[in-house]
């Protein structure tokens, strides 16, 4: 699919809502129009006696049709939406597919809808889903509750609160699906790297743990993410855990966090390990409890053992656990997803996250398997029968987000008994408060007290630049405190 531009800036939402239509097309832009016999969507906007005539015209295959509009007073914001407007009509009409979302790209639409609430009241904020951004009333009524879930939670922020997180991005070995840059821990070079890695991640533990103090910042939630974090030994959770200790202040910390992720890594004395270290939330995921699925995305574990992992981890104590689970998996059927999501209720876990698969170009599956993503029914079906079943067991949508190239153009809903919200959840995703990051790939997110404002620091993406750039990663982190004698 060819996108031609002509006269505006908008290609990016273009962009995205050609991908909504044509997720398995290799999609290129072009800024000048000639002729061709591939398919292509034409996009214009141009200025006539004082008016912007905006123009969308598409052909796919024998089928072509064409939208215009006009606007009299030019505003970006308002030419975007009615640019975008055209061409959803144009991709509706050519393939009579009607997206869940509506006109709506972005990865928050939950956070939208609260802005919306605050400021035009939710029955305006609804009608602007549904009317205006062509919403469906189920998914408007799903980001009304997120909303209504998070507000008491977003209300106990605090100016200077911050959450901390901890990447560990290494793995036993690697999901097929996965895009993600994490390290297989098989692999030679994976394990001389992780032994620097840690010991370099202690550093920038104690490092941002001065910068928190010096800034007098007050810490709400703590995570260890990955990658799967349950791969470190316990002497090696140890370490960094007293790091962690020793460097914040963790009276005020509410929640703290740790995904031990695949059951293959987790055993009896790391779960000891984590809950002498204060941590009472951890993530225990299946993805499936379908074994022939398990095996087929490359995950070295069976649903049996996912059971005893979480088994364990309530012998121990722990009563905050997650289980994630993802719709759409390779040689997953609608009847075995939603016996994995029968199974999860049964265990009752305080937390269910569902995901719709995503597949993006790095993970295996694409790259070596040249997977597509499914664009039948399957994947909805899967996601209303996981919908419905939480609220009728009980549980609440307390944060959602939304991918790209994502199977049905789907939401991921984390799902949670009453009370048993993941706070750092909705900070990170809501973007509430600073999220001070450390590790390879963690990206460091500032958050203006009382604003709107948020600046970006990158840490290196892989292990190896982490490692042997690392006095350069702690220069970047200094811009913490210029940025809180900012905007403070
Ligand atoms: S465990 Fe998670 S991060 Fe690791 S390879 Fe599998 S999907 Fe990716």
């Amino acid at each position: 699919m060819i996108i031609f531009i002509s006269g505006h800036k908008f290609h990016f939402e273009i962009e995205n809502l050609c991908r909504m239509f044509f997720p398995n097309s290799e999609i290129k832009l072009n800024y000048e129009f000639y002729d061709t016999d591939d398919d292509f969507i034409f996009t214009s906007m141009v200025s006539v006696d004082g008016r912007t005539e905006l123009k969308s015209e598409i052909r796919v295959g024998e089928k072509s049709v064409d939208f215009s509009d006009s606007l009299c007073v030019y505003s970006d914001e308002e030419a975007e939406y009615k640019l975008a407007l055209c061409v959803f009509k144009c991709l509706h009409s050519v393939t009579g597919y009607t997206p869940a979302w509506g006109l709506l790209t972005g990865v928050r639409p939950s956070k939208l809808m609260s802005k919306l609430i605050d400021q035009l009241g939710e029955i305006q904020a609804r009608k602007y889903f549904t009317e205006k951004l062509l919403v469906s009333e189920q998914k408007t009524n799903l980001a009304a509750k997120v909303s209504e879930i998070q507000r008491p939670i977003v209300a106990e922020n605090k100016r200077n609160s911050f959450s901390l997180y901890v990447s560990i991005p290494f793995c036993p070995s690697r999901c097929s699906y996965c895009s993600f840059v994490s390290h297989s821990i098989t692999s030679s070079n994976a394990k001389k790297l992780f032994a620097p890695y840690l010991e370099n991640l202690k550093k920038e533990i104690e490092f941002t743990g001065k910068i928190a103090a010096e800034n007098s910042l007050r810490l709400e939630s703590l995570y260890f993410g990955g990658g799967t974090p349950g791969i470190l030994s316990v002497d090696e959770t140890v370490m960094l855990t007293d790091a962690i200790k020793n460097s914040f202040d963790l009276s005020t910390c509410r929640e703290y966090t740790f995904e031990s992720g695949r059951a293959d890594v987790i055993t009896s004395d790391k779960l000891a390990a984590l809950k002498n270290n204060g941590i009472d939330r951890v993530s225990i995921n299946p993805q499936t409890f379908d074994n022939s699925v398990l095996e087929a995305i490359g995950r070295k574990h069976t649903a049996e053992q996912a059971i005893s992992a979480y088994n364990l981890a309530k012998s121990k104590g722990f009563d905050s656990i997650n289980m994630d689970l993802i719709a759409g998996l390779p040689g997953d059927t609608v009847s075995g997803f939603k016996s994995s999501v029968d199974t999860a209720i049964m265990y009752r876990p305080e937390n269910i996250t569902v995901h719709a698969l995503a597949l993006k170009r790095s993970s295996t599956l694409v790259a070596k398997e040249n997977a597509l993503l499914s664009q039948d029914n399957t994947a909805t079906e899967m996601i209303d029968y996981a919908n419905s079943s939480l609220i009728a067991a009980g549980y609440l949508p307390y944060y959602m987000y939304r991918q790209s190239r994502c199977v049905g153009n789907l939401e991921n809903v984390g799902w949670c008994l009453p009370g048993k919200e993941c706070i750092y959840n909705i900070y990170m995703m809501e973007e509430i408060h600073t999220v001070l990051a450390v590790g390879a790939g963690a990206v460091t997110k500032l958050k203006q007290p009382n604003g709107s404002y948020i600046e970006r620091i990158f840490n290196f993406k892989y292990p190896y630049e982490y490692n042997s750039r690392f006095e350069e990663l702690l220069e970047r982190k200094k811009r913490i405190t210029e940025f809180y004698s900012t905007y403070n």
